[in-house]
This record gives structure tokens, C-alpha cells and sequence, in this order.
């Protein structure tokens, strides 16, 4: 074994067997195009794991296919078969078929296959045969492939003697070997040992795949990126890691020649490798930012122009490959179409990515990627893009449906699939996104009335957003009163959209605007020219209750109440002035609708009017005044009493009596009293406005002994009614 080959690939290759081949075990795979008259064997899998051996870093490292691609006409590339006895024995050999009649068709079904999928690039031809004898006690293919090469063919291959001349040597050994093939990758040539031997429907498949390694091509595999709201991730994000954001299942392609080896299954290679080699011509390039193109892409098993969509992402940058796949030609053998059951894997927690499901009437669209890879060849991936059962991001297959849809990461692009027909082709609808602002937008504005009422009916604004193009853009439009955004809504359908002005705009006039803000960062925003909207102010009701219609002087039983009730939702703000027969009387700030105030007790008998007049303190509102509410306030009751200094006073002398007038909630009543002396007055006198009701008034002279009866009379006022005392007995000695 040379020492550039990894020591570690024996162990590597044993322990990987088995894995994958416990995977697909079960496989129904339809037969291979040139199948054999024989029943076909139960459909197997080939377990190829690290099976893609790096030439020594030089100039060797590089995809022949790529140098091929320089060239216009056929490169003929020369295979040279060594059968190999690796052990002496016979009883192990358990690989048939290696027969010159099974070299032969090996040799045209590699023509064949090559010379289709490299457009007429690759011509295989068969350069010799030999049968070698190792002796060996037991068979390793890596150590194999390291003797035979060393000496075949009069050692021409030794030392990578076919690097740089198109020579293929495949060693095909007797034994099973571990049941192993590998093949090199890059360098003009190459080697293959394969252990599966010439069987078309394993051994062929398997040789396909090894000698397209020998071409430069690396693995093609499937990925599901673990999002829900994204399909697809940056290139970091593809390894073959559960841990990765796009757990990557190397192999995983089974509609790639470079993916897993089934029985009986000889898929096309998939476009982007064949457009990286110059192999698939008239393909379709969309890179023009923020533009929409319907695609009809034919199959990619006929021999139509535009097989392949080739999207440049305009926001990465990243190229995405777009192929319609149906179960012809070669692919009619592919396991995606066998119709069996789905081969359904959690390939991290919580997500399910779906294979082998596609429908064999319809085909399907894939949505593949390359990934160079160190060593300087490149790998596809078939991402993950449908849900597998309705509206289900965590379970996915690897292709899209009619109606099902892709978005790359970062939105750079949309495609959907609008039908598929494997006669018509699959319609596409690839939308790429714009680079930052390079799609213009027009917002207008109009208004459904130009003035509205503060707390009335509110005006309609109607916003169009177009896009240059004519179609409606999404993102959000927003209704501005000057500075000052009133609301924002989503752009409605077809960019229409509606918006209540609110009826609480104040009074006055408004320079409205539309303002469209765009979800998409490459279309613009634009703002509509201002309309002008004017608000008139808005009307307020005042009503006044009063308590009870009648009060008497000196109480205040009576109270006032003025309501207002709210306007467009909210109580106003302002005073209330009560006004009493047309004249002022107090203010009173509103507070909740309502002004309360108490008629005061000083209040003069009479009938009086009140009024409640509301002044709003916004001018969004206009005044108003309540009808007039009566209030009767009757004059108040009086009492009156005389207490003489001395009821024995004597002849001819003056004396003096004390007067009081009581009135209720009168402290000092007005007016007069007169003192009566057996109900003659005798004197007046008159209250004053700090005596409290009291007097002090003088008693007359009594000329002789007798009897006289005093008393006193209060006058009353407008307010008070008069009232007489009893009357006192005086003993005049
Ligand atoms: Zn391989």
C-alpha cells in the first residue's frame, strides 16, 4: 500500500459497511436499462463509504473531468482490467463474471454512461487485460489495489504512472475483499478496485460511480437544514454532523449516480456537476435582481435546451441548481421513482427527512447545491425543500411538488412550482430578490371626505402602493398626520389598503400622508403627497338637575348638577360656570362629566333661574349651555322674645329689656323691632348687622302702679317673616 493512501481506510471502510448496508436493506429498485435475460436479484445496496480516494496533494489533485471540459471534442479514456487471484485458494472466490464477454459489456456500459452524461465528453475504451495471482492467504482490497498496481501492465501504473493520461486501472478481485470498491479521485486517470465484480445490476452501478470519482466528482448527497422557517443555510452550515444546521447525509441522493449504489439503479447525474463540467448546454441563468421569470423545464433525461436552472442568489451569492427529474430513460431505474416505501430518517431531533417518495407520474423538482470540498473537487446536495406531509417544516423529502415552494437563505430567491408534466416539462416561478432599493415603489392617498367632526363620523384613507412594475409590494403602510404616525397596517391585496382616519384628529387642518414601509429591504419605501383633511370642532351637551325645586332662605338643601357627557370615547376637560338669573355665580371645573354646586343659604327669597354653561379647555370642542333650571327660595320663619332687666320696675323710673330674634341659619337677621306696651309702640329699634338679633331697648316710665303688659314686634325683612313675642307682665311699685 503507497503511504498517500490513509492508513485508517481498511478499518474505516469495515466499519461503515455495515452501517449502510443495514440502511437500505429492502430496497426495490427497477431493473437496469440493459437488463439481462436472467431474473433480476433481489435489489441490494453497495456500501461505498470513504470509498473517494484523494490523490497526494500535487498537481495531480484535480478534477480530470474539469481539464476535459477544456476541450470541445471526445477525450478517450483508456481502461485497463487486471482480474486478481488474491489468495491461492479457489474456494473463496465468490465474485463471478470476470469473464472477457463481462469485461466487455463492463467496458461499453461505462462508454455509455459516461459518453450520455458527458454530452459526447467521455469516451471510454478498453486498453488491455491481464490475470494476476497474489498467493496471498486472504483478500484486503486496499492491499490489493497497492500490489497490483505496483506491477501491472509492466508496472505503467506504479507510482501513479496514469496520472495526467486518461488510464484507468480497475482491479477486479476474485475474492470479495470485504465486499469494497473504491476509486481515486482527480488526476487525469485513476484507479478502481471494486470487489462487487461485473454484474450489471450491482457490479456496473457500482463502477459507474468509482470511475466517476476517476472524473473528479465527489459525492452527491441530501441535506435538511434544521429550521422551520428555512430550508437551506450558508455552505458552513452542510456537514455530514447531526449537530450541523443542515445535517448532511453523504450518498443520500438516489437520483445521482454519485450517491448511494442500489441494485439495478442507473441514475442520471445530476445538473450541477454536468454544468460545472461544461456537460449540460442551453442551460437557463437567472441572476437579475428583483425580477420574476416563469421557467417550463423539461425533464432532465430528454435532450431538450434548458434542462437546468442556474439561480445566483442575489443576496449570497450562492449558486442553486434547478432540475426536473421523472422516472424516464435512465432514471426510470432510479430507487426515487421504484414506487416502494419512503425511506423516512430522523437525521436530527425533531426533524424527518423523507427519500425515495417522489411520484413516479408527476417527477418531481430538485433544488441542489455544490460544496467544494478540500482536495479540490465538489459535492452536490439535494436539499431538503417540500414538506413531506401538509404543512410540516419538521418532516421533508428532498424534492418539491406542484404548489410546494423554496425560499433560499437569507430570501435572496422563491421558487415555486406551479405543475409538472413529464411530457410538458415543470413551470417554475423563480422570483429573485432585488439588491438593496433597486425596486422603486409610488404610494398615493386619497380621502374619502375632506373634513370630518372631532368625535364624528371619521374620513376613509386609501393607500395604493404599486411597484414599478405594476404589482403590488408587501410590507406595511402607515397613515402620518404630520409627524405623528396615526396607525399602520399590512399593504392590502393588490397594494390597496384601507385605514379608519381616527375621529379623535384635533380640530384644525391635517396634512396627511400614506407611508409605505417595505418588507423586502430591495424594494423602496415611498410616502403619498399630503392631503389635506379639516377637522371641525366637536359638539358638547351640558344638562342641569337640580335637587329640589324649593329652598328657604338661610338653608342649603339645594344642590346643582351639571353633566356633560363623554365625546369620541373620553370625558372633556373644562369648567362649568353656574349662572343665576343671567348673572354669574360660580365656576366649577368638570371633572368625569359632571360640575356640582349648592345653592348658598344667602340666597334672597325669589324665583330664580339657573343656568350650567360647559367651557371646554380643548378646542377640538365647542361650548355649550343647558336649558334653564327654576329654584324657588322661600322666606325663612322668625321668632321673637323680650326679657325685661326687672319685671317690678319702679314709678317713673326707665328700664331696659333685652330683644332677640331667632331665624334659622341666620346669624344676625335684619330689620327692626318695635316694643309695644299694652300694645301701644313705644319705640323702635333697628337690628344690627353684627347684634346676633339682639337688642337692648328702654322700657317707658310708668307714671303710676299698675299692670302693663310688654311685648315686641319684629318686623321681618324681604327674607325673614315678621313675628310677635308673648307678652310679659310687669308690677310697676
Ligand atoms: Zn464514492
Amino acid at each position: 500500500m503507497p503511504s498517500s493512501l490513509p492508513a485508517r481506510l481498511p478499518s474505516a471502510l469495515a466499519a461503515g459497511l455495515l452501517a449502510t448496508g443495514l440502511l437500505l436493506a429492502g430496497l426495490v429498485a427497477a431493473p437496469a436499462a440493459p437488463a439481462s435475460a436472467a431474473p433480476a436479484p433481489a435489489p441490494t445496496t453497495a456500501s461505498l463509504p470513504k470509498d473517494q480516494l484523494v490523490v497526494p496533494p500535487s498537481a495531480l489533485a484535480r478534477a480530470d473531468a474539469l481539464d476535459d471540459a477544456t476541450t470541445t471534442g471526445p477525450v478517450v479514456h483508456t481502461l485497463w482490467v487486471s482480474t486478481v487471484s488474491a489468495t491461492a485458494a479457489t474456494t473463496d472466490d465468490t465474485v463471478t463474471s470476470l469473464d472477457r464477454a463481462s469485461i466487455d459489456a463492463a467496458v461499453t456500459a461505462l462508454h455509455d454512461y459516461w459518453w450520455e452524461e458527458s454530452g459526447g465528453r467521455v469516451d471510454v475504451r478498453l486498453g488491455g487485460v491481464e490475470e494476476r495471482s497474489l498467493g496471498g492467504t486472504s483478500c484486503d482490497a486496499s492491499a490489493t489495489l497497492s500490489k497490483v498496481k505496483a506491477s501491472a501492465f509492466g508496472g505503467s501504473f506504479a507510482s501513479y504512472g496514469w496520472a495526467g493520461t486518461e488510464k484507468h486501472l480497475l482491479v477486479l478481485p476474485r475474492e470479495a475483499c470485504g465486499t469494497q470498491a473504491f476509486g481515486t479521485i482527480g488526476g487525469d486517470g485513476g484507479e478502481i478496485v471494486s470487489s462487487y465484480g461485473l454484474g450489471q445490476q450491482l457490479g456496473v452501478p457500482v463502477l459507474l460511480h468509482e470511475f466517476g470519482h476517476n472524473l473528479g466528482l465527489g459525492h452527491a448527497g441530501s441535506a435538511l437544514c434544521r429550521s422551520t422557517t428555512s430550508y437551506d443555510g450558508a455552505p458552513g452550515d452542510f456537514r455530514s454532523a447531526a449537530d450541523a444546521a443542515c445535517p448532511t447525509e453523504e450518498y443520500g441522493d438516489h437520483l445521482d449516480i454519485m450517491g448511494y449504489s442500489v441494485s439495478g439503479a442507473r441514475p442520471h447525474l445530476s445538473s450541477p456537476q454536468r454544468m460545472r463540467l461544461g456537460w449540460l448546454p442551453s442551460t437557463v441563468a437567472l441572476s437579475t435582481p428583483a425580477t420574476t421569470k416563469r421557467v417550463v423545464l423539461p425533464s432532465l433525461d430528454t435532450a431538450a435546451a434548458g434542462r437546468a436552472v442556474d439561480v445566483t442568489d442575489p443576496v449570497s451569492g450562492q449558486h442553486y441548481t434547478l432540475e426536473y427529474r421523472t422516472a424516464t430513460g435512465r432514471d426510470r431505474s432510479s430507487a426515487e421513482f421504484a414506487g416502494g416505501a419512503p425511506r423516512c430518517t430522523v437525521v436530527a431531533t425533531g426533524f424527518t427527512k423523507c427519500a425515495l417518495d417522489s411520484s413516479a407520474a408527476t417527477g418531481s423538482v430538485r433544488v441542489l447545491r455544490a460544496l467544494p470540498q478540500p482536495g479540490g473537487f465538489v459535492t452536490t446536495v439535494a436539499l431538503a425543500v417540500g414538506t413531506d406531509s401538509a404543512a410540516d417544516p419538521a418532516r421533508r423529502d428532498t424534492h418539491l411538488d406542484a404548489g410546494e415552494s423554496f425560499t433560499s437563505a437569507g430570501g435572496g430567491f422563491t421558487v415555486a412550482v406551479a405543475s409538472l408534466s413529464p411530457q410538458g416539462g415543470a413551470v417554475l416561478d423563480v422570483s429573485l430578490r432585488g439588491p438593496r432599493g433597486a425596486v422603486s415603489t409610488a404610494t398615493a392617498l386619497t380621502l374619502s371626505t375632506a373634513s370630518q367632526t372631532y368625535g364624528g363620523a371619521g374620513a376613509t384613507a386609501t393607500a395604493v402602493v404599486t411597484r414599478a412594475d405594476g404589482t403590488a409590494p408587501a410590507g406595511t403602510v402607515s397613515l402620518v398626520d404630520g409627524s405623528t404616525v396615526l396607525s399602520t397596517v399590512p399593504v392590502g391585496t393588490g397594494g390597496r389598503t384601507t385605514i379608519a382616519v381616527p375621529t379623535t384628529l384635533a380640530a384644525g387642518s391635517h396634512a396627511l400622508r400614506a407611508s409605505f414601509t417595505p418588507a423586502d429591504p430591495a424594494v423602496t419605501a415611498s410616502s403619498s403627497a399630503p392631503q389635506t383633511l379639516t377637522v371641525a370642532a366637536g359638539a358638547t351637551t351640558t344638562s342641569l338637575r337640580v335637587s329640589g325645586p324649593q329652598q328657604t332662605f338661610g338653608s342649603t338643601t339645594t344642590t346643582l348638577t351639571a353633566t356633560v357627557p363623554q365625546v369620541a370615547g373620553s370625558w372633556p376637560a373644562g369648567s362649568v360656570t353656574f349662572t343665576r338669573s343671567g348673572v354669574p355665580v360660580a365656576v366649577v371645573p368638570l371633572a368625569s362629566g359632571t360640575a356640582s354646586w349648592v345653592v348658598p343659604s344667602s340666597t334672597s327669597a325669589g324665583k330664580w333661574s339657573f343656568t350650567a354653561s360647559f367651557a371646554p379647555s380643548s378646542t377640538s370642542l365647542v361650548k355649550s349651555v343647558s336649558a334653564p333650571q327654576t329654584v324657588t327660595v322661600v322666606p325663612a320663619s322668625s321668632t321673637v322674645a323680650i326679657t325685661p332687666a326687672t319685671t317690678s320696675p319702679a314709678r317713673n323710673t326707665a328700664t331696659t329689656a333685652t330683644v332677640t330674634v331667632r331665624v334659622a341659619g341666620v346669624a344676625s337677621p335684619a330689620g327692626s323691632v318695635t316694643v309695644l306696651s299694652d300694645g301701644r309702640a313705644v319705640q323702635t329699634v333697628a337690628l344690627t348687622s353684627t347684634g346676633q338679633g339682639t337688642a337692648t331697648v328702654t322700657l317707658p316710665r310708668y307714671a303710676t302702679a299698675g299692670s302693663p303688659v310688654v311685648s315686641v314686634r319684629y318686623s321681618g325683612t324681604p327674607d325673614v317673616l315678621g313675628s310677635t313675642s308673648a307678652g310679659v307682665t310687669l308690677r310697676v311699685r
